[in-house]
């Protein structure tokens, strides 16, 4: 049996929209284009690709906000739509990428963390409060800051608070879009270990979206690559990062620095723009900017091969 906690299966999502603003014709955004993945129970997959690939795009799907034109998601072996609401939000949470613009401002931390257990009534006025401030330790803040307002946190702080409500309702996937791209570089490990201890303590899965290869494969035991509504490549982080096989996965790797002399680039910086989600490039939709393109590459699109035990890729080099 599969300990898969979330399968998604050949997602796309399309959106209409008007070619400029006072043009009738209408033009189609391919934010999905067959995305297939898969979270087990306790594990972190990585979902790493440049703005606008369509990351944003599937967590809305995989949280039901968002219906997929084709393709499933099931959670616990179940679809989405199959799930009742008010249960699924209990069972997949969201950590945004701003800790400044996602608290209530006018809210203090008390109501921000236990909203979730209100509505859900998840125990007494007394109870509540005493769960709030166990969460509050937990994040490694205070009691005290229960009756505080966001507004008197820094940035690290507030992203505490963000976990501490994220897992107030015992989820069993967490959701993390760019989790610590807003904040200090200083500040960035601090939120990254306490998600890792978080994550030991109440056996979660993390769905962990970043632009940013480096944090994404330190923190994931899988990383998928995404690219124009696409994965191109996915493995384990250490198999993808010793053995990249896609020419994006090294353009990413690449653009990471090391600090060593001696190292050797797989390849050249990435040059051109990402080709517009509007109209993509037929064929494989990286082919405009990849070193190793061959005329197959712009025809049709690679099928999904398994190049080692869950390494897998989409190119025609292989
Ligand atoms: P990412 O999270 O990787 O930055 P998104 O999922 O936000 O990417 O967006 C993928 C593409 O879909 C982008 O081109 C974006 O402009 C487009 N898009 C996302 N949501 C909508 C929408 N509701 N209507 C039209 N286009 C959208």
């Amino acid at each position: 049996m599969n300990n898969f906690l979330l399968e998604i299966s050949d997602l796309h999502r399309h959106y209409p929209v008007s070619t400029g603003p006072f043009s009738l014709s209408k033009a189609t955004v391919k934010a999905l284009s067959g995305v297939t993945l898969y979270v087990r129970k306790g594990e972190t997959l990585g979902l790493v690709g440049e703005s606008g690939c369509g990351k944003s795009t599937l967590a809305r799907l995989v949280t039901g906000l968002e219906s997929p034109d084709r393709g499933t998601v099931r959670f616990s072996g179940k679809e989405i739509p199959l799930w009742d609401r008010s249960e699924l939000s209990k069972k997949i949470q969201m950590v945004f990428q701003d800790p400044y613009s996602s608290l209530n401002p006018r809210q203090k931390v008390h109501n921000v963390i236990s909203e979730g257990m209100r509505i859900h009534k998840m125990g007494s006025t007394s109870e509540i409060r005493k769960r709030v401030e166990e969460l509050l330790e937990q994040v490694g803040l205070r009691p005290e800051h229960a009756e505080r307002y966001p507004h008197e946190f820094s940035g690290g702080q507030r992203q505490r608070i963000a976990v501490a409500r994220a897992i107030a309702l015992n989820p069993d996937l967490v959701i993390c879009d760019e989790p610590v791209s807003a904040l200090d570089v200083s500040v960035q490990a601090q939120v990254l270990n306490l998600l890792k201890t978080i994550q030991a303590e109440f056996e979660l899965s993390y769905l962990f979206i970043s632009h940013d290869l480096a944090i994404v494969s330190h923190v994931s035991d899988r990383v998928a690559v995404m690219y124009l509504g696409r994965i191109m490549e996915s493995s384990a982080s250490q198999s993808l990062y010793s053995n990249p096989l896609h020419p994006y996965t090294r353009t990413l790797l690449d653009a990471i620095p090391v600090p060593d002399p001696e190292y050797e680039y797989h390849s050249s910086p990435l040059t051109g723009d990402t080709p517009s989600p509007i109209s993509p490039p037929e064929g494989c939709p990286f082919h405009p900017r990849c070193p190793h393109a061959m005329k197959i590459c712009s025809e049709t699109f690679p099928h999904w091969k398994e190049m080692e035990p869950e390494h897998f890729v989409s190119c025609h080099l292989y």
